[in-house]
C-alpha cells in the first residue's frame, strides 16, 4: 500500500491573494495588478464565476433567443410570410452560447496574463490573516486576502426536492422540456419562465408570496404578472411547496394553495428558484475569525472590511445585492482604496439599476412606490405612463408597457424609476444617471422627447 505524502509547504509572498475568479475577483485582481501590486488569483473552475458561466451571460443568450421567437410570431402577424411555429435546433443555440462563453474564457486568460497576474486552478482556505492554503497544499502569504467565492442555489429542504434541478441544470438542457413546474417567484423564476414559455415549453409557477418579485414595485408587477399570464405562464400565488414526487419519471408538484387550489398534472422537469447561499463552508472562515451572518454570508462593514483586519469580500459571498456590476463595482473601490491611494472609495449601494430579463423586461432603479411612502409618506407624488408600444399595437398583439415616475417633494425629486416594456433593459441605463445625479420630474418634462419611441414616454410623464 503506498504511503500517503503530504505536500511540503511553500511559501509565496503576494500583496493580494483573491479567492475566486468570478465578476468580483477577476475585478478586484485586475485593478489591483493595475496598481501595481503583486496579485494571486485561485479559481477551481472557469474564470468568470457564475454569471459567465451558469448566470447572466448563458442566460441571456437563451432570453435572446426566446424574445427572437417573440418577434418572429409578431413578424408573421404584420405578414411576412414565415413557416409557423418557427422551430429551434436546441444543440446549435447552445453551440453559439457556448462559443461566445469560450471567447470571454480567452480573453481573461490573455488579461490575466498580460497584467502579470498568478492563477491557480485550485481552491483556496484561511489559514489566518495572512496566510492561504491552496488545494494543492501550497500556502501562500499575503498581504491582503479577497474572499470572492460567490454563491449557490439552494433547494428547500422538503420531501423529494432532489428530484428538482436548479438553474445550473437549465443550462444543461439540450431541447425544451414539455411541461416545467418552476418553484420561487425571484428573478431567475420569473426570466427562467419567460425563456422557457418562449422556446416552447408550457410552465407554471409556484410562488409563496401573494405576487411575484416582492423586492420590485407591486403595481409593476401586476402588469408583469399579466403579461406572464397572456404569453401562456400558469401563475399558482400563495403556493407553499411541501413535497416533489416521482410518478412514472415524471415530477409530480405537492403544494397548498395557488390557483385555484387545483392540483395540476405531472411535470417533465422541475426547477428550484429559491435563492441563494454564500459559498462559505470549507474555507477556513470560523477559524481564522472571520464572523459570519445568519445565513452563512460573510459580514463586510460599508468599506467591504470582515471581521479579520487583512482579510475583505465582496460579491455574492457578502450577501449584499447579488448582481455582476455590484461585485465588480464594489471590488474596484476596494482595491482602489488598498492600492490606489484613494482613502475613501467605497462603493454607494443606493440607487443602483437592475433588470429582470423577463418577457418584456422589468428595469428598476430607487424606490417602489411602496418603500418611497413609507420613508416619505405624503411628500410621495406617482406618475404612471400605460401604452401598448408600436410594434406590439401595429401587430394587434396584447403585451403592454408600463412606466412608472416615484417622486417626493415640492422639487418632486425623482427617488424610483421603473420601466416594463420592451427596450427597458436599454433605456434604463441612462436614465439611471440622471436619477443618480437627483434628476427633478420637471427636468425630465424640460427634455424633448425622440419620437417614436417607448422611452420618451419618461420624459412625457
Ligand atoms: P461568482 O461569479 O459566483 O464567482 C465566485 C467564484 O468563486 C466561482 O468561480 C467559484 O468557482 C469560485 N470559488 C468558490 N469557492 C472557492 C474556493 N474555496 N476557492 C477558490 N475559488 C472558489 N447578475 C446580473 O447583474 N445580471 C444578470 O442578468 C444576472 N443573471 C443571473 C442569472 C442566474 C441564473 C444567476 C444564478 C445569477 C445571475 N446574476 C445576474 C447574478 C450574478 O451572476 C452574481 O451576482 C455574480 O456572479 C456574483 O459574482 P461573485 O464574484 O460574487 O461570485
Ligand atoms: P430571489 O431572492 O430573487 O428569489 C427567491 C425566491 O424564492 C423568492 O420568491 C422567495 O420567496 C422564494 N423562496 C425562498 N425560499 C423559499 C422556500 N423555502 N420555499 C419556497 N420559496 C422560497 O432569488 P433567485 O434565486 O431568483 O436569484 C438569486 C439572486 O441572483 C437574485 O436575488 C438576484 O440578485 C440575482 N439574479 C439577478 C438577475 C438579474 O440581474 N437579471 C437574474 C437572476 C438572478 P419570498 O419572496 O417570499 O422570500
Amino acid at each position: 500500500m503506498s504511503q500517503r505524502r503530504d505536500p511540503t509547504p511553500v511559501q509565496a509572498d503576494f500583496d493580494l491573494v483573491v479567492i475566486g475568479g468570478g465578476s468580483g475577483g477577476l475585478a478586484g485582481a485586475f485593478r489591483a495588478a493595475g496598481h501595481g501590486a503583486r496579485v494571486a488569483l485561485l479559481e477551481p473552475g472557469e474564470f468568470g464565476g457564475t454569471c459567465v458561466n451558469l448566470g447572466c451571460v448563458p442566460k441571456k443568450a437563451m432570453w435572446l433567443a426566446a424574445d427572437l421567437a417573440g418577434r418572429i410570431a409578431l413578424a408573421a402577424d404584420l405578414g411576412f410570410d414565415l413557416a409557423l411555429p418557427p422551430t429551434l435546433d436546441w444543440e446549435a443555440l447552445v453551440a453559439h452560447r457556448q462559443r461566445y462563453i469560450g471567447n470571454i474564457h480567452a480573453s481573461y486568460r490573455r488579461r490575466l496574463d498580460e497584467a502579470g497576474i498568478v492563477t491557480m486552478p485550485c481552491r483556496g482556505r484561511l489559514l489566518d490573516a495572512h496566510t492561504v492554503q491552496t488545494g494543492d497544499g501550497v500556502q501562500l502569504r499575503a498581504g491582503r486576502v479577497l474572499l470572492a467565492t460567490g454563491a449557490h442555489a439552494q433547494r428547500p429542504s422538503i420531501p423529494g426536492a432532489g428530484l428538482g434541478g436548479v438553474s445550473d441544470d437549465f443550462f444543461d438542457l439540450r431541447h425544451a422540456p414539455g411541461r416545467v413546474a418552476l418553484v420561487g417567484g425571484g428573478y431567475i423564476a420569473v426570466e427562467l419562465a419567460g425563456v422557457l414559455q418562449g422556446l416552447g415549453s408550457k410552465v407554471e409557477i409556484f410562488a409563496r408570496g401573494p405576487r411575484l418579485l416582492s423586492q420590485m414595485d407591486g403595481q409593476v408587477v401586476a402588469q408583469l404578472q399579466e403579461d406572464m399570464r397572456a404569453h401562456g405562464v400558469r401563475l399558482h400565488l400563495e403556493a407553499s411547496v411541501h413535497a416533489l414526487e416521482d410518478e412514472d419519471g415524471r415530477v409530480r408538484v405537492r403544494h397548498k394553495g395557488g390557483l385555484d387550489g387545483t392540483v395540476p398534472g405531472t411535470f417533465d422537469m422541475a426547477l428550484f428558484a429559491t435563492g441563494r447561499r454564500a459559498n462559505t463552508d470549507d474555507l477556513g472562515l470560523e477559524q481564522a475569525g472571520v464572523r459570519l451572518g445568519e445565513r452563512g454570508q460573510v459580514l463586510v462593514d460599508e468599506w467591504e472590511n470582515t471581521s479579520v483586519e487583512g482579510v475583505h469580500a465582496v460579491g455574492d459571498v457578502t450577501g449584499k445585492l447579488a448582481l455582476t456590476p455590484v461585485a465588480i463595482a464594489a471590488a474596484r473601490k476596494l482595491m482602489d482604496r488598498l492600492f490606489g491611494g484613494q482613502a475613501d472609495a467605497r462603493l454607494d449601494y443606493e440607487q443602483i439599476a437592475t433588470v429582470v430579463f423577463s418577457h418584456p423586461p422589468l428595469g428598476t432603479v430607487g424606490l417602489t412606490e411602496e418603500q418611497a411612502r413609507e420613508r416619505h409618506g405624503d411628500a410621495v407624488r406617482v406618475y404612471t405612463s400605460g401604452f401598448r408600444p408600436m410594434l406590439q399595437a401595429l401587430a394587434d398583439a396584447p403585451r403592454r408597457s408600463l412606466f412608472k415616475l416615484v417622486c417626493v417633494g415640492e422639487q418632486e425629486r425623482v427617488v424610483g424609476l421603473h420601466l416594463l416594456g420592451d427596450a427597458a433593459d436599454e433605456i434604463l441605463q441612462g436614465f439611471a444617471v440622471a436619477v443618480k445625479m437627483g434628476v427633478t420630474r420637471q427636468q425630465l418634462l424640460d427634455t424633448v422627447a425622440i419620437h417614436p419611441t417607448s422611452a420618451e414616454e419618461v420624459v412625457l410623464m
